[in-house]
């Protein structure tokens, strides 16, 4: 089973929009790309909603049979380990191993040893085929890597062969995620992280490394752009060449977590993929359910009202909805629009406050960032929430295709 060469993880918080959501695809290969829609949902998301995977392979099935989607698709069981993998075995066919809570611990000393001697050959003046400048590697900068991510990918090893009990290898797609971290990879310690993970013999075809600058949620990218495209570049050279050396799956990209809205990386990632021939995964961060709240918003009446109160809610319970996401959100509390205030906005003052134009006068990530995370809020109005999303299926599918189509997919793939 291959990923194709672009790809796209839709995050659906409530696995309303699968339809719409693939819709903004399908007109992306009317226009002659092919991008392959995996539907992915992660532990948190499914206990904090109350779901099961189960529901995320039916809002695929289901939306690639009403569409008549005739090309692949995926459901990803996102950011697992051994400890949760048995609660998405059956529904997925695509496994985002996660390894990040593993770094830095150490592996046993004679496995560290014997990939030290396996791969001290590299170091030495590295030329990567594709970049300019060479990489100069020490014996005891291998070492130091092999220290800290080594373990991790066995960890990766030993999840990817509890699968192998339950499924067929050549019946699902492996990514590794290390992104959950604080600090990043550097395109070395990605080369020798690629080199354990063609050692444990995962058929790895995505990898998501951390990269430089933050990749808060739902907002866009903040850091070094000259930075961050020079590492990316870096990246997929790396990738290019592991590839060869080590006997991994040709088709292996790089995989951008928390991907959705970074559009000031977009263009660099583009003219990477370019000159390169390369393909991504650009995983969203399941900005789709911020799309229902401005569809309801601009349907006015009923639906305005439950997004109004959804933000009311978030904004009486702050720390209990930031806490989990702290390390992922940059909320600046004094910018945050009063309840009392936001009681009196009609529709569209709502949709233009949230939706993530930068150029609009009324956007505040501020509201955007505290709104990404509140879908517990939503979550626990249960009926009501969902009922309302029926009620007003046009409006918010409407937004929700040209919110992947027009902001994303155009900018990335076409
Ligand atoms: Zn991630």
């Amino acid at each position: 089973m291959k990923l194709g060469k672009y790809s796209i993880g839709i995050g659906d918080r409530f696995a309303r929009q699968g339809k719409a959501q693939l819709n903004a695809i399908i007109k992306a290969k009317e226009l002659g790309v092919e991008i392959t829609p995996v539907w992915n949902k992660s532990f948190r998301e499914h206990q904090v909603v109350k779901s099961n995977p189960l529901s995320t392979r039916k809002e695929a099935d289901d939306a690639v049979k009403l569409m008549n989607w005739q090309h692949s698709y995926f459901v990803d069981a996102d950011h697992v380990g051994l400890k949760n993998i048995d609660f998405f075995i059956d529904c997925s066919d695509l496994f985002t191993l996660d390894v990040a809570d593993f770094i830095g611990q150490k592996a046993e000393t004679k496995d560290i040893q014997s990939f030290v001697e396996k791969y001290e050959k590299y170091a030495g003046n590295l030329k990567i085929p594709g970049i300019e400048e060479e990489f100069q590697i020490s014996e005891k900068e291998i070492k130091q890597i092999a220290e800290k991510y080594l373990f991790a990918v066995q960890e990766a090893g030993k999840t990817f062969r509890h699968i192998l009990t339950k499924k067929d290898k050549d019946t699902f797609v492996v990514e590794v995620s290390m992104d959950e971290t604080v600090s990043p990879q550097t395109p070395v310690e990605l080369l020798f992280i690629l080199a354990a993970i063609a050692e444990q013999k995962i058929p790895v075809q995505t990898i998501a490394p951390k990269f430089t600058g933050r990749f808060n949620k739902g907002v866009d990218y903040v850091g070094d752009l000259e930075q961050f495209a020079k590492e990316f570049e870096q990246d997929v050279a790396i990738i290019n060449f592991a590839t060869k050396k080590f006997n991994l799956p040709e088709n292996l990209k790089l995989s951008v977590h928390s991907g959705s809205d970074k559009f000031s990386i977009y263009r660099p990632i583009k003219n990477v993929l370019k000159k390169f021939n390369a393909g991504v995964h650009l995983k969203t961060a399941g900005t789709t359910w911020l799309e229902e709240l401005i569809g309801l918003a601009e349907a006015g009446g009923n639906g305005l009202e439950i997004a109004k109160e959804i933000y009311i809610g978030a904004f009486s319970r702050y720390d209990e909805l930031e806490k989990p996401y702290a390390a992922v959100i940059d909320i600046d509390s004094s910018k945050l629009p009063e309840p009392d205030e936001v009681k009196t906005w009609d529709g569209k003052t709502y949709a233009d406050t949230l939706r993530h134009d930068q150029s609009h006068e009324l956007y505040n990530s501020n509201f955007r960032q505290l709104l990404h995370v509140a879908y517990k809020v939503a979550a626990e109005m249960g009926e009501t929430y969902l009922s309302a999303l029926k009620k007003n299926e046009e409006i918010v599918a409407k937004n929700v295709t040209e919110n992947i189509f027009e902001r994303h997919l155009k900018l990335l793939f076409l």
